[in-house]
């Protein structure tokens, strides 16, 4: 199941790397396999091992694309059909495959019809008459069990300013479950590594309490499997494994929760119970709770009963380890200046950074040719974000316009208080907005030494997580400032 997840997680990579060449155009390979009939006889073998039900159920939707000597591309209707494939049926294909073609191993590429996670019924379907056999089509859940992607692990984790705190407090809880943050609520936006650090408290947990049952969620599978368990009369069997059975619980992605009303009630028994039993509850999701529509506000007021924690958008130099550490656990042989060109250029979120990495070796790859600045240039043309880079003198001036003030004061080295802080926040938003080493930054406030500027940076990072009045006025200088751009 670990691997299953893993590979998923490559697979969706090596997906954008897929429809990246189509669109391009380029060969996928020069000596294209393209062999149909290998997967139409480990098809064919393995439908005579199943139900004529499941066939229908999971077989069938799957269309196949093609096959070369790398990938075999397949198409799902959804993400849910595709894991319950991915899980169950899948690698005995590509077993079947690989004995026919040798030991090399097969990449799988998915392109999936329907991007989001289409639920496969709403709750508002709950209440009508569904006619019998759309009940049986509707697939039994797979088991969300201890499935958690195995390379999440603190150990992969690069902390940075970004997102030291989340991890400290995520040690924390997974070396103290239940004792010290119940429930732990990780908020921050797409791609920043929430998933990841849930996974990691999850294995940690695991490592140091071998039988304990931890269970990793996705919160579209607890509604899906609660609707499931309500149009099956299976309610008590879904209560009991959730509210009685887990030691642990940890839940991605809580915010699509909202507007799912009854779903939420039960999902508002399930922490009362596994709370009075002091269970340990982890949380994610793509904002701070009070910001979720929608969710009712006594589940609101839960989550931040014990600890919340947000991510932020990784700073440069945090980029350049991430991309160093994944360029080594993939054994990418990255340069430091192609790894610089890329954390310089690439600045939304870790996600999109790790599939530039990936895109690139693999055309890097496909071309034979090793990883160049130029070749970054040629394959991420529509990624990489050029020209917008803003100026460390724009930062100076809007922060100086909002404390009325001069920049020749941000640049001065008088420590009254009243130039002190803005020109502490200037350098903090000059090192966060603008591309510019501390040095650099030095330089251009008054020929400062670089150790001032970082001194300061730290100082306005620390308070921009626990002075709520900082946190407002850094976001409301950083949104004019990007609006600027
Ligand atoms: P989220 O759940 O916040 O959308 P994920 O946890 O899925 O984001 O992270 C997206 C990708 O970025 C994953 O492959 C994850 O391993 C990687 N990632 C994010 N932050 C870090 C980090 N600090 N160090 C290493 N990898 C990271
Ligand atoms: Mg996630």
């Amino acid at each position: 199941m670990e691997q299953t997840m893993l590979k998923e997680q490559d697979n969706r990579e090596f997906s954008t790397v897929k429809t990246c060449l189509s669109l391009l155009q380029l060969p996928i390979t020069d000596n294209n396999l393209t062999d149909t009939s290998l997967w139409n006889q480990a098809i064919t073998n393995l439908k005579q091992k199943i139900s004529n039900h499941n066939v229908e159920l999971w077989i069938d939707p799957i269309i196949y694309l093609s096959m070369d000597e790398d990938f075999i591309t397949l198409q799902a209707p959804n993400t849910f059909i595709r894991d319950w494939f991915e899980i169950h049926y899948l690698p005995i294909l590509i077993d079947e495959i690989h004995s026919k073609v040798g030991s090399k191993k097969l990449q799988v590429l998915w392109l999936i019809k329907e991007q989001e996670v289409g639920y496969l019924v709403n709750e508002k379907e709950l209440s009508s008459n569904q006619p019998k056999e759309l009940l049986s089509k509707t697939p039994a859940l797979p088991e969300p069990e201890f499935g958690m992607f195995t390379h999440y692990t603190f150990n992969h984790f690069v902390v940075g300013p970004s997102n030291q705190l989340a991890e400290a407090a995520s040690k924390t809880v997974a070396n103290s479950p239940s004792v010290v943050y119940n429930p732990f609520f990780i908020y921050g936006g797409a791609g920043l590594g929430k998933t990841h650090l849930l996974c990691a408290i999850g294995h940690e947990i695991k490592k140091q309490h071998p039988h304990w049952n931890v269970v990793y969620l996705k919160t579209e599978s607890f509604i899906n499997e609660y609707i499931y368990a309500l149009r099956t009369q299976k309610i008590d069997e879904f209560r009991r494994k959730y509210r009685e059975l887990p030691d642990v619980l940890l839940v991605d992605d809580i915010q699509y929760l909202k507007g799912k009303e009854r779903t939420q009630d039960e999902f508002f028994h399930t922490f009362n119970a596994l709370f009075e039993q002091k269970k340990q509850i982890v949380l994610t999701a793509d904002r701070y709770p009070h910001e979720i529509s929608d969710i009712e506000s006594r589940l609101l007021s839960r989550f931040q009963w014990g600890l919340t924690a947000d991510i932020q958008p990784p700073d440069l130099e945090t980029r350049l380890a991430i991309l160093l550490q994944k360029a080594d656990e993939k054994t990418i042989s990255l340069s430091i200046e192609v790894a610089q060109f890329l954390a310089l250029h690439i600045r939304s979120n870790v996600r999109e950074l790790e599939g530039a990495l990936t895109r690139l070796a693999a055309f890097a790859n496909l071309k034979k040719v090793p990883l160049s600045i130029d070749l970054a240039k040629e394959t991420l043309k529509t990624q990489l974000s050029y020209g917008n880079t803003l100026s460390v003198e724009s930062v100076q001036q809007e922060v100086a316009r909002h404390f009325h003030v001069q920049v020749s004061d941000l640049k001065s080295s008088s420590r009254k208080q009243s130039l002190a802080k803005p020109r502490q926040i200037a350098m903090h938003l000059a090192r966060k907005l603008c591309q510019a080493s501390y040095p650099e930054l030095g330089e251009k406030f008054g020929g400062k030494d670089h150790t001032t500027v970082m001194a300061a940076y730290r100082k306005v990072d620390s308070l921009n997580k626990s002075d709520l009045g900082m946190r407002q006025l850094l976001l409301e200088l950083e949104t004019r400032l990007k609006s600027a751009y």
